[in-house]
């Protein structure tokens, strides 16, 4: 078998790669390891949203990159994160012209015209992908591939690349349990990271691995580094992983993934571990949250904090699927006590810890002074908000890993690199398995489909040779 490209994995950032260059001409074969139709995928599940760091895609692109470097405390690829930046709103036109549909939205009562893939998913809890604008689009790339001679081969799970000479030519995989060599002047790895693979969360992110949630589809296995790894890539910049704080019933009850999620109420109570101390700053949001959980000594041991009048205001009931009701709706225990000291007593921290630790947060608030907490507290979406009406609240948390970053080292054209900076001829990584864009001490995510479409197009494009439009 023989083709000018293949991608491994038939997410956004393999369908993408591989309808631009069967576009331009090229024979493609996108290269999936499920079976399934509408095979799960995070593209799938996705709720659709293209932002770049919280940003909407088609922003000014000198405003998107500063928000990427800013966003990954510098350590983003600058030259990565400029190809992003520039090729946002061309990449909307691009996929419109492919047939998908974009509806504008608010991400977050601060940030308006957002493109979100039409229909979007509904204010509903657990999955709803069928029949979503994600899982239509995904469909539509696939007949547009198929209409230009290019094929999506379900089952086919690939499992090393092929090197000469220092080149990529192609794949090695299994179908049916035929063993398949599957030559390709260029591959593009988009198997959509590693957040399945409990292995690689316990050697990048937290030992813990088994007290993390997989706020993923079970795709995500980290093939894709491994192999480009052993073939000679260059790979790194792990540790940080985009994902939200959930109910940690969310561990074993699939109602209460991957919504709702408790980030926004979470921005204006408390975070505190079994010893009833804060341990993380609340302000900077989920991702960092997220974060933080899984590297406390135990990710299943916090607690969420917050008082009668923050569960019942925004944002907890007003969120995309707001966490009340819909939390305990899909069966999340809200724990509930008239008093901090009966609350304490109810989820097992020491009540005197708790009720000191709230004191001081209230008096921060107060004060408007955060400087004296142990913790730093800062405000960025959601403003913190006092603990003082009854009843009070507490949710027991944990925390969901949706997509891993670091990974295979990429270039401005999404080809990847050698340890020693050379580019390897012949081999590309769009998506969730690329290093350099994402990641710093606060956890910056540039949204995984803003990086599969540009990445993605961007690699179709130069595998096809065709030209780059520079921004104007
Ligand atoms: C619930 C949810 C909501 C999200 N919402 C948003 C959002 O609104 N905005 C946003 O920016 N991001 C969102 N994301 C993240 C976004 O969906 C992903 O970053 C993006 O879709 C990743 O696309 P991908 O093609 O790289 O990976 P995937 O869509 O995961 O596709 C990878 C594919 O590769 C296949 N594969 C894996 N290994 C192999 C192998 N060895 N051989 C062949 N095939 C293989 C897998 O089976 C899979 O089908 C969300 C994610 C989830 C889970």
């Amino acid at each position: 078998m023989q083709f000018d490209m293949v991608s491994v994995g038939g997410g956004f950032s393999g369908l993408i790669p591989a309808c631009r260059a069967a576009e331009a001409g090229l024979s493609v074969a996108v290269l999936e390891a499920r079976s399934e139709g509408r095979y799960p995928c995070s593209s799938r599940y996705s709720t659709g949203v293209a932002n770049v760091m919280g940003l909407p895609i088609m922003a000014e692109p000198d405003r998107l990159f500063r928000a990427i470097m800013d966003g990954s405390g510098e350590n983003a690829h600058p030259g990565v994160a400029r190809a992003i930046a520039e090729n946002g709103k061309r990449v909307i036109e691009w996929l419109s012209q492919q047939g998908a549909t974009f509806t504008q939205r608010a991400l977050h009562h601060d940030q308006s015209g957002q493109q979100v893939l039409a229909p979007p998913r509904r204010a509903t809890v657990g999955l709803d992908w069928e029949d979503r604008g994600p899982d239509l689009f995904m469909q539509r790339l696939e007949k547009n591939l198929t209409d230009r001679g290019g094929a999506v081969m379900r089952g086919t799970n690939v499992e090393a690349l092929a090197v000469k000479d220092g080149v990529c030519v192609g794949v090695e995989a299994t179908r049916d349990g035929e063993e398949l060599r599957i030559a390709a002047k260029a591959v593009v790895i988009a198997d959509g990271g590693f957040a399945a693979n409990r292995e690689m969360i316990a050697q990048y992110i937290t030992p813990n691995a088994d007290r993390v949630l997989c706020r993923v589809g079970p795709g995500a296995k980290g093939d894709g580094i491994r192999m480009a790894e052993r073939a000679g890539a260059a790979i790194g910049r792990f540790g940080a992983f985009y994902g939200h704080i959930h109910h940690r019933d969310a561990m074993t009850n699939a109602r209460l993934w991957p919504y709702p999620h408790l980030d926004a109420a979470a921005e204006c109570g408390i975070l505190v571990g079994p010893d009833g101390h804060r341990f993380t700053d609340e302000g900077r949001g989920g991702v960092c949250m997220a974060n933080a959980l899984a590297h406390l000594s135990d990710p299943l041991s916090a607690v969420l904090i917050v008082d009668d009048a923050i569960w019942k205001q925004e944002p907890a009931i007003t969120t995309t699927v707001p966490a009340n009701p819909t939390m305990m709706e899909a069966g999340g225990k809200l724990t509930t006590a008239p008093d901090i000291a009966t609350l304490a007593g109810e989820i097992g921290v020491p009540a005197k810890v708790l009720a000191q630790t709230i004191v001081e947060y209230n008096e921060a608030i107060a004060s408007n002074d955060f400087t004296r907490l142990t913790v730093p507290r800062s405000v960025r979406r959601h403003k913190p908000m006092p603990i003082l009406t009854p009843p009070f609240h507490a949710i027991p948390l944990c925390t969901g890993v949706t997509g891993t970053m670091g990974g295979i080292v990429i270039n401005e054209h999404a080809q990847a690199l050698k340890p020693d900076g050379s580019v390897f001829p012949g081999l590309y990584a769009v998506g969730t398995p690329v290093a350099g864009l994402e990641g710093g001490p606060r956890a910056g995510y540039v949204g995984g489909i803003s990086k599969s479409f540009v990445l993605g197009l961007l690699a179709g494009e130069h595998i096809a040779g065709v030209p780059i439009p520079k921004f104007a």
